[in-house]
């Protein structure tokens, strides 16, 4: 069976590329009946950070994206955690020391910014210069720039093959290496390394990564030759750009951050269908039209490496924020209505533990904003002015700017009308007359029919007291779900 991983380095915020690589990976895996393992990558400890490993769990979690073995459920070649596996690195690094394919380096790390400079000064192509091969540690002592903590570096050989076959690209040619450090000076083994015996010893077929490693696949390519070890094959992806063509990176697109779309209110599996289609062509339905809508069983399905876009894809976060509208407006009304909350209550619109009124209400609310928003975190404003007490409304500085010269008389008439409507409930099946059909027709009769206003102006003012804002979701509709003494309160309110 294949057997896939994804390799993040916990450095910080996941990545989006982290899940956007582990998507594709996990659909290969699961349309092979394969598995698909999740592997921490964290030699660098300088980049370490401690929270990092966590979030990454967190985040594919929350997307869907789950795995088959890891370090947080194990597995049968584990441990899934680098650092842990640094006994399984040292007879790789032994063997390769002994047939002479890597070699101890003394160099300090000044020597080697000295030796860089003059490479660059000299317009000589830059590259270790192999001073510390063939010599004892004895006589690399006798010269400057020595450092008692060697590190190991391949010997690249001078035939070394640059080419190799990527399931997307196809016959990929990669730059020339200078003599790689595998094994660091605090005795943690490089990436190079990690990853080839890593992948090795946990049985990996398939390498699917960033297209950024291509450069490092005939390094990797090497050591699989020089350990005799099968090596598994290679798909790179083309990396997600900006519209100028850069790539995205955490230091300039704050959507680079994993974090940032739970933020935002994107919903997971808009975001999987997203970055499925990024480097995916969209579905087909029975007449052959183009279907951009689909879940990930879909894609699993009928997923093959030939159709891979080798091409960086542009990250447009603005069909992100259509598809996401989609999926929105496609929820059943309980699953929205429970997926606002958490959005609702860092905005302090609702506690953490709503009554069992306060769910209602929100159900009755969510139904109307349900197809008004794109993003889960815009509810909040449009929400928030029906669980806040009529005399904390807050009436916003453009709604009350845009009130006009026939606002008083307009709230006046409204509050006539809708003092003379029965709230109370008639009968079981009809309701009370308080509902929108009657709240608007009444007051249609009252001010655009009695007065001679224009809509606009007959029911702007009565927006603005009722909810704060210009903007609200639909106005008799709400006044519905308010009741009258709170719709008549803050009529008052505005009037005053
Ligand atoms: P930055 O984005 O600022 O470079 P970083 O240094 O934390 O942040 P990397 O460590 O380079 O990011 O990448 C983390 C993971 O995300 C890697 O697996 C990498 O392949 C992937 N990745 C990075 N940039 C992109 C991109 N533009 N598109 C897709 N995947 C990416
Ligand atoms: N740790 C590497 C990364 O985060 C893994 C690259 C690979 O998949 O080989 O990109």
């Amino acid at each position: 069976p294949v057997r896939l991983r994804v390799a993040p380095s916990p450095t910080g915020d996941p990545h989006v590329g982290t899940a956007y690589m582990s998507l594709f990976n996990l659909a290969f895996a699961r349309q092979q009946g394969g598995q698909f393992l999740l592997r921490i990558e964290d030699t660098d400890r300088a980049r370490f950070r401690a929270d990092s490993e966590k979030q990454v769990f967190d985040m594919l979690r929350w997307l869907g994206l789950n795995w088959d073995e890891g370090p947080d459920i194990g597995g049968p070649v584990g441990p899934y955690r680098q650092s842990e596996r640094l006994d399984t690195y040292r007879p790789y690094v032994k063997k390769l020391l002994k047939s002479g394919h890597a070699y101890r380096c003394w160099c300090s790390p000044e020597r080697l910014t000295q030796m860089r400079e003059a490479q660059q000064k000299n317009k000589l192509p830059t590259g270790y210069d192999r001073l510390c091969h063939g010599k004892t540690e004895d006589e690399r002592r006798e010269l400057p720039g020595f450092s008692e903590t060697p590190v190991v570096r391949m010997l690249i050989p001078d035939d070394v093959s640059l080419t190799f076959t990527d399931l997307i690209r196809g016959e990929v040619n990669a730059p020339r290496p200078d003599d790689q450090v595998i094994l660091k000076a605090d005795g943690f083994p490089t990436y190079h390394l990690a990853v080839v015996v890593d992948d090795h010893e946990m049985k990996v077929t398939h390498v699917v990564r960033g297209e950024e490693w291509i450069s490092s696949t005939p390094k990797h390519l090497l050591l699989y030759k020089w350990l005799g070890i099968d090596a598994p094959q290679f798909a790179h992806m083309p990396l997600l750009r900006n519209a100028d063509k850069s790539k995205i990176s955490k230091r300039k697109n704050p959507a680079a951050r994993l974090t940032w779309f739970v933020e935002e209110g994107y919903l997971p599996e808009a975001l999987v269908n997203f970055l499925a289609l990024l480097a995916y062509p969209p579905a087909q339905d029975a007449e052959g039209n183009d279907v951009e809508k689909f879940g990930f069983a879909d894609f699993a399905r009928d997923f093959a490496w030939s159709k891979v876009n080798p091409v960086g894809p542009i990250f447009d976060l603005k069909k992100l924020e259509w598809l996401n509208g989609v999926y929105i407006r496609e929820l059943a009304l309980g699953d929205f209505t429970s997926r606002l909350l958490p959005y609702l209550e860092r905005a302090d619109v609702l506690s953490g533990n709503p009554s069992l009124g306060e769910l209602g209400r929100l159900k009755d609310v969510a139904a109307l904003i349900q197809t008004r928003i794109s993003l889960l975190k815009e509810a909040a404003p449009l929400v928030a002015p029906f669980f806040i007490a009529d005399d904390q409304l807050v009436i916003q500085d453009d709604a009350r700017a845009g009130l006009g010269d026939d606002a008083g008389e307009v709230l006046d008439k409204a509050i006539e009308v809708l003092g003379n409507i029965d709230d109370h409930l008639a009968s079981l099946v009809g309701g009370t007359d308080w509902n929108a059909a009657n709240l608007e027709g009444h007051l249609r009769a009252g001010i655009v029919d009695g007065l001679g206003k224009k809509a606009r102006v007959a029911f702007g003012p009565i927006r603005t007291a009722v909810s704060g804002a210009r903007i609200s979701p639909p106005l008799f509709e709400s006044m519905e779900i308010l009741g009258k003494t709170s719709t008549l309160a803050r009529l008052h309110a505005l009037r005053a």
